[in-house]
């Protein structure tokens, strides 16, 4: 054992440089990286964890308490580790000599591409074990995030003991750390299958609401503004609530917005759009909405920011458009542009809206109305397919929507995205995941 007195061996030196070099170059590898599992917040490079444990594991050589067993040990296993550099032979006999190679060893372990070199993983176990000869070490993390310094402590022979408040947190935690190296590529073979009946069977119930358009092009995003109503005397218009009427601005591909106000006879000022190839930034007005305050198109009034909250207050949020008994748009969300794509053809296409678009909105609040209407008829068994939870209170740090009505978890989500994610949810409960594997 380690006697108290000893120091270990971060405590005296590391090998900052190199590990630096290899913690930045980790950030750029997207492919078999634990980070691509599921987005987390200040995830630790795994370089860095792997060192600093190493560094906290190993006694110090040149500490007057390292016990002599280790450094024998130590010696023994550096000597025998396939292709060490010449001259290690001579240098490793003095205490001083071992702890640089030591040093050399960690910074060289932490490179991504010998995280998984058999030779390298029995050099840093065989000095984990070395220095801990009676038990296995113990790595305790409670607060432990996206999981990076258990996952070293296995890495490195240790057990781990890893939790943390947030769930989401927990989940990474035990898949990379239970599920992953318990199952390996069975695990990731049953999710591809899995994944892909579920995508096939979401599509498949989702499509009504997701129509192709009638010349085969394939709508891939729907860009919508919500909206105000201009309080100016004698005006009244709707204002859609747009930062920007910029569609695309690669250089081969310009597209932006431009209005006209249509003033009909008896009825409220309206603006519509085109799409157009605009020549230069000067084309492109300022858009309706900036500092909270919004702008109407129509005779320029400016709605104050808290007027603004307090309409929008009122469509919870707004994210959803108001129709009426016959699915005709009379308020709330409004559709700026459609986004497709073209069989055989490369590039984003940009147009207009049509009432199409819109059935198949409509289309969805009543399908989710249904769904919601069953689960309370049924007695509201299990959670609501909307979730109905309340949002932090106001003044939750990066919670900031309360003030624009949306209360719920579920006012986050257009009615269109929400039934959407209930089928996902639906069909992924639906989907029997082998038994070997829950
Ligand atoms: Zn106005």
């Amino acid at each position: 054992m380690i006697p108290k007195e000893c120091k270990r061996l971060a405590e005296v030196d590391f090998p900052i440089a190199v590990v630096s070099k290899h913690a930045a170059r980790e950030k750029s590898i997207r492919h078999g990286h634990p980070s691509t599992l599921h987005l987390w917040w200040a995830r630790r490079p795994l370089a860095a964890c792997r060192a600093m444990l190493l560094g906290l594991l190993l006694p110090d050589p040149c500490d007057p308490y390292c016990p002599g067993d280790f450094k024998k040990e130590a010696r023994r296993i550096l000597l025998d580790m396939n292709g060490h550099p010449r001259g290690w032979e001579r240098d490793i006999q003095s205490d001083e000599g071992l702890r640089k190679i030591l040093l050399k060893f960690i910074g060289d372990f932490s490179d991504w591409d010998n995280s998984a070199n058999p030779v390298y993983l029995d050099v840093g176990r065989g000095l984990v074990k070395a220095a801990h000869p009676e038990e296995t070490p113990l790595v305790v993390d409670p607060f432990a995030g996206g999981g990076s310094i258990p996952l070293e402590a296995l890495r490195l022979g240790c057990e781990a003991f890893a939790s943390d408040l947030n769930p989401v947190a927990c989940l990474i935690l035990k898949v990379m750390l239970e599920d992953i190296p318990r199952h390996g590529s069975e695990l990731a073979e049953e999710l591809r299958h899995v994944g892909a009946e579920i995508k096939k069977e979401a599509e498949k119930e989702l499509a009504e609401f997701y129509p192709k358009d009638p010349g085969g092009a394939t709508p891939i995003a729907y860009l919508w503004a919500r909206t105000v109503n201009c309080e100016s005397p004698n005006c009244g218009a709707e204002i859609p609530l747009m930062r920007s009427f910029w569609l695309c601005k690669k250089a081969n591909r310009r597209r932006a917005l431009r209005h006209k106000v249509l003033r009909m006879e008896g009825d409220l000022p309206r603006v519509e759009f085109e799409i157009f190839e605009p020549e230069s930034e000067k084309e492109i007005p300022g858009g309706t909405v900036s500092r909270a305050r919004a702008t109407c198109l129509c005779c320029g009034a400016v709605l104050s920011p808290e007027r603004v909250r307090a309409q929008l207050s009122e469509q919870r949020g707004g994210a959803d458009t108001v129709f009426d008994g016959n699915g005709k748009r009379i308020g709330g969300a409004r559709l700026l542009a459609v986004v497709t794509l073209r069989p055989g053809e490369t590039g984003r296409h940009y147009r207009l809206p049509t009432s199409s678009d819109y059935q198949a909105v409509w289309k969805a609040q009543k399908r989710l109305q249904e769904i919601l209407d069953a689960w309370v008829r049924e007695g509201r068994k299990g959670l609501c397919p909307v979730p109905d939870e309340p949002l932090p209170p106001i003044g939750t740090l990066g919670f900031r929507v309360q003030r624009y009505g949306m209360l719920k978890w579920g006012d986050l989500f257009t009615t269109r995205q929400k039934l959407s994610l209930a089928t996902i949810g639906r069909c992924a409960h639906r989907e029997n995941v082998s038994d070997s594997i829950v």
